[in-house]
């Protein structure tokens, strides 16, 4: 069920509003959102809108450099990133969403990215969202912060 919440980072320097159905809660396998611990829900840039911290975020790259990120420069909290599997969406880390309790989160989808290639050829054949071909994460992440509100 699509609901409207909030979350941020620890510290609160940076705060998001989004469209968010807790029911496509998934999780992931890479190298990353491993150590990151990431619950992610898939949401359009549409229905984003950073309400704060633009100025606090570092936006973090690795290998191909398509996925986007950003995290609080303060307290280090990886609120929401552009992933590389749809790097027109935006995945917002369901542990940082206003009032959830971590522990009852259960995941209910799968992206196997420690095998990229293959998780991704997966979901595209299982119904998944398709990105148009050259779409680059840093565009999606430059115009959520072009209109951040701060
Ligand atoms: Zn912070």
């Amino acid at each position: 069920m699509l609901e409207t919440r909030e979350g941020g980072c620890h510290c609160g320097r940076v705060r998001f509003r989004a469209q968010v159905d807790l029911d496509l809660l998934s999780q992931c396998s890479c190298t990353v959102c491993t150590k990151k611990g990431i619950l992610h829900l898939p949401v359009f840039p549409a229905d984003f809108t950073l309400l704060r911290g633009k100025d606090a975020l570092t936006v973090y790259t690795f290998e191909t450099g398509v996925a986007q990120h950003p995290f609080c420069s303060h307290c280090g909290m990886a609120a929401f990133y552009v992933p590389r599997s749809q790097p027109d969406k935006v995945t917002v880390n369901a542990r940082c969403l206003d009032g959830i309790d971590g522990p009852s989160l259960k995941p209910t989808r799968f992206f196997d990215g420690r095998h990229w290639e293959d998780a991704q050829r997966n979901r595209i054949a299982h119904g998944g969202h398709v990105t148009p071909p050259g779409t680059h994460g840093a565009d999606t992440l430059k115009a959520i912060l072009d209109r951040a509100l701060a």
